[in-house]
């Protein structure tokens, strides 16, 4: 807060890691009028040269570089607010490093990297989350093997039994989609469709909105089913989640009360428990079953990528907004308005 007291507010420069929803969130903020600076690695610059959305790129060798002393200088001269997304959660190991005022809740970014934290927020608003087994020996019906961290789904694997576990860990190993030691979690499988939520909290308006709707898909899990039964029966092929897109969905539309509902108490107890709770972009990562149940098996306090199918627009921000808006947009517009009504010190952290 006190870098922030110094900044020029009428130069505001919006910056974000070079990956993820880099893009989204550059051309957001420049569709609402800022600067932007992209901090990326040499490798991947090429995406922010050919999309000229950034300007200022600041090349790093690496993500963690961003925690260096002479890039947060660069970034505070530049009176940058800083916009976390998934990256930030899969590649910083300390996020208290950042000094660059960032938009968003830390805390509960760091609420959404440990599993079990996490569970027990959905569960403290109510919400149908799948049972965890505490170990192999638990599971008696078909389980999700989860490894620890923002993975995007790399490694999980499907058991039907210990029996099965015990054979499959030890193929995944050998893979090296999963280390020696590391930590798992065991969770019921639930058998519905997959629909991911992007909500976001506005302490300008004061209101909960819903931005996007997207699913996933996964490799190789979405490609399985191209291969035919009598050939899969003859392969050890096990199917993994790791992410590769993302697209676009609408919800058949008397579910979206429970969604709502389920993100307004989601952010109310987040503010207990981190207050201020969170602030702008969180996802709520659904499967409905074949009785319109809904189950959350996962949180993301901040922006995820899901989002990037919304630009420049998403049926259901297109109906509360009647512009072109989406999340990158939203964020950077929060910030805009945060500035003008003098609330900007309450978006960041
Ligand atoms: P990346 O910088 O692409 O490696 O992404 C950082 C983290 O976000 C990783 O854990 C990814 O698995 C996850 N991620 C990246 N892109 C997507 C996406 N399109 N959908 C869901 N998760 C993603
Ligand atoms: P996550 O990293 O928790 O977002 O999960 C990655 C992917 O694994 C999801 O997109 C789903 O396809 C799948 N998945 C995770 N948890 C479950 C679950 N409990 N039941 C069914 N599928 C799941």
């Amino acid at each position: 807060m006190k870098i922030l007291k110094n900044y020029n507010l009428d130069k505001i420069s919006i910056a974000t890691l070079g990956s993820h929803s880099a893009l989204n969130i550059l051309r957001g903020a420049k569709d609402e009028g800022f600067r932007t600076v992209c901090i990326c690695r040499k490798n991947e610059r090429l995406i922010y040269d050919s999309f000229g959305v950034a300007d200022v790129i600041i090349e790093i060798e690496d993500f963690p570089d961003l925690l260096r002393d002479n890039i947060q200088h660069k970034l505070i001269e530049m009176n940058a607010i800083l916009i976390p997304h998934g990256s930030f959660n899969a590649y910083l190991d300390n996020l208290d490093k950042i000094k660059v005022p960032l938009f968003g809740n830390k805390e509960l970014m760091l609420w959404e990297v440990d599993r079990e934290k996490q569970s027990s927020w959905l569960k403290m608003a109510g919400l149908r989350v799948p049972k965890t087994y505490r170990n192999p020996e638990e599971v008696d019906k078909i389980a999700i093997v989860k490894c620890y961290g923002a993975k995007g789904g790399r490694g999980y694997f499907l058991i039907t039994g210990k029996d099965d576990f015990y054979r499959k860990i030890e193929i995944m190993k050998k893979l090296g989609f999963i280390e020696f030691g590391e930590k798992y979690q065991l969770q019921e499988y639930i058998v519905g469709t997959n629909i991911y939520f992007s909500f976001f909290n506005s302490l300008i308006f004061n209101r909960v909105e819903l931005i996007a709707i997207d699913r996933r898909y996964e490799s190789n899990v979405d490609g399985i089913g191209r291969i035919p039964a009598d050939v899969q029966l003859k392969t050890d092929l096990i199917p993994t989640y790791t992410v590769t897109g993302n697209i676009p969905l609408v919800l058949r539309e008397k579910f979206l009360e429970k969604a709502i509902r389920a993100a307004v108490r989601v952010v109310e107890v987040s503010k207990k428990i981190a207050s201020p709770g969170l602030i702008g972009p969180f996802c709520l990562e659904c499967s409905f079953d074949e009785n319109g149940e809904m189950y959350v098996f996962e949180i993301s306090a901040r922006i995820v990528a899901g989002t990037n199918v919304g630009i420049p627009v998403s049926p259901y921000s297109y109906i509360l907004f009647g512009e072109n808006m989406y999340m990158g947009r939203r964020i950077a517009r929060e910030i805009k308005m945060g500035i003008e009504t003098g609330k900007l010190e309450e978006l960041l952290c």
